[in-house]
């Protein structure tokens, strides 16, 4: 790992509002995950740091969601939003059980995705070196034409269109458990922008995609890169593929901006996803893209899935302090506890799988690391 910043000029991005919008009364993505999130941020003393600063977040304008979104898709979001019955809403994939609509989505979303691009300024005009928004990247499936996966308008396809259009290379790095399909394809023609995805295989998991094949089209290709991983992969096993793929693609393509989802639906008790990080997996890897971005000296970073209360307030509570530089305790304050049976950050790791299906799991990743391998690396002459 490389040397990381001293004391890094860190930024929050984040307002209350962002954990009190509730897509439906039974769905997986509960926004109050974002209070016990910052609730523990505030409670371990992070907020209070000299170099951590708390900005509040901007709303994204129309104009600006529409650089990447068709506007007759904007339109009926923002019709829904004020009420509308939209007969026609389920051709843009809204009105599922997985994307349901109701009065205020609209100006929700669009808080979600300004504060995205918030974090974006912030880290490009030099006002920090990372700022974090962790209300963003939950929409990285979000399509040109549609909702999906949970995803309206996808935040971060919009604030690397901004980057790319002031001259910025952007290397966007998604360790979600999902693929983060609309993030790739809103970049899959460009050679500006790097997407990199490692994700549990859409062999098991939505959205079906993230194959390694899937590297890029005209300019853009070479320029995406998937890591589709085994269910069960533990913390080992995943770190064992990102160190073989995204540090070396990440200094070949010499980004302007590291932009990173910190998904942490990895986790193994996770209840949508098979992938079976700890805290601690997820951390080190938030403190081995901390190393890449200092290398490159800017860095923005979004949150994602993670359905698992316990496992989000503390992931990325540990996120915050890897960025900030600065060492948690092991203990998660005492008001805490009743989140889950923890009392500390890091988890005690899951029961080891049977050898036999750990070398099944190693099998299939060390066939996805030597595609990679033979179809990527030639690309960037490594
Ligand atoms: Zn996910």
């Amino acid at each position: 790992m490389t040397q990381y910043w001293t004391q890094p000029k860190t930024a929050l991005v984040y307002a209350d509002e962002l954990s009190q919008y509730q897509l439906s009364p039974e769905h997986p993505l509960r926004p109050i995950r974002l209070q016990h999130m910052h609730d523990l941020m505030r409670a371990s003393g992070l907020l209070d740091l000299a170099n951590v600063a708390s900005p509040a977040p901007r709303v994204a304008t129309k104009q600006e969601i529409e650089t990447s979104h068709d506007p007759d898709y904007v339109s009926i979001v923002e019709a829904i939003s004020n009420g509308a019955i939209a007969p026609g809403m389920g051709e843009f994939g809204l009105g599922s059980s997985d994307n349901p609509v109701r009065p205020g989505i609209y100006e929700t979303t669009a808080l979600c995705v300004g504060s995205t691009l918030t974090a974006s300024e912030l880290v490009t005009s030099g006002k920090a070196d990372v700022a974090f928004a962790p209300a963003g990247g939950v929409h990285h499936h979000a399509m040109p034409r549609s909702a999906a996966g949970f995803g309206i308008f996808n935040d971060a396809v919009i604030a690397m269109n901004a980057m790319v259009e002031a001259g910025l290379r952007v290397a966007y790095i998604d360790i979600d458990c999902h693929h983060g399909d609309g993030v790739q394809m809103g970049h899959y023609d460009s050679d500006q922008v790097l997407t990199i995805s490692i994700h549990e295989s859409g062999q098991w998991l939505f959205p079906g995609t993230g194959y390694v094949q899937e590297i890029g089209v005209g300019d853009g290709t070479g320029y995406s890169a998937n890591i589709p991983l085994a269910p069960y992969t533990q913390d080992d096993q995943w770190h064992t593929a990102f160190d073989e793929v995204i540090p070396p693609l990440v200094r070949a393509f010499k980004p302007d901006v590291l932009f990173t989802q910190l998904g942490i639906d990895t986790h193994f008790q996770d209840p949508l996803t098979h992938l079976s990080l700890t805290t601690q997996g997820f951390n080190l890897a938030v403190k081995k893209l901390g190393g890449l971005a200092a290398e490159i000296g800017k860095w923005v970073a979004v949150g994602g899935g993670g359905y698992d209360l316990s496992a989000v307030a503390r992931s990325w509570t540990m996120a915050l302090a890897s960025m900030a530089n600065f060492d948690l305790p092991d203990q998660v304050p005492a008001e805490f506890n009743s989140l889950s049976n923890l009392t500390t950050f890091a988890d005690i790791p899951p029961v080891p799988t049977e050898q036999q299906y750990l070398d099944e799991i190693q099998t299939h990743n060390t066939q996805t690391l030597n595609e990679i391998r033979s179809l990527i690396f030639p690309k960037f002459g490594i």
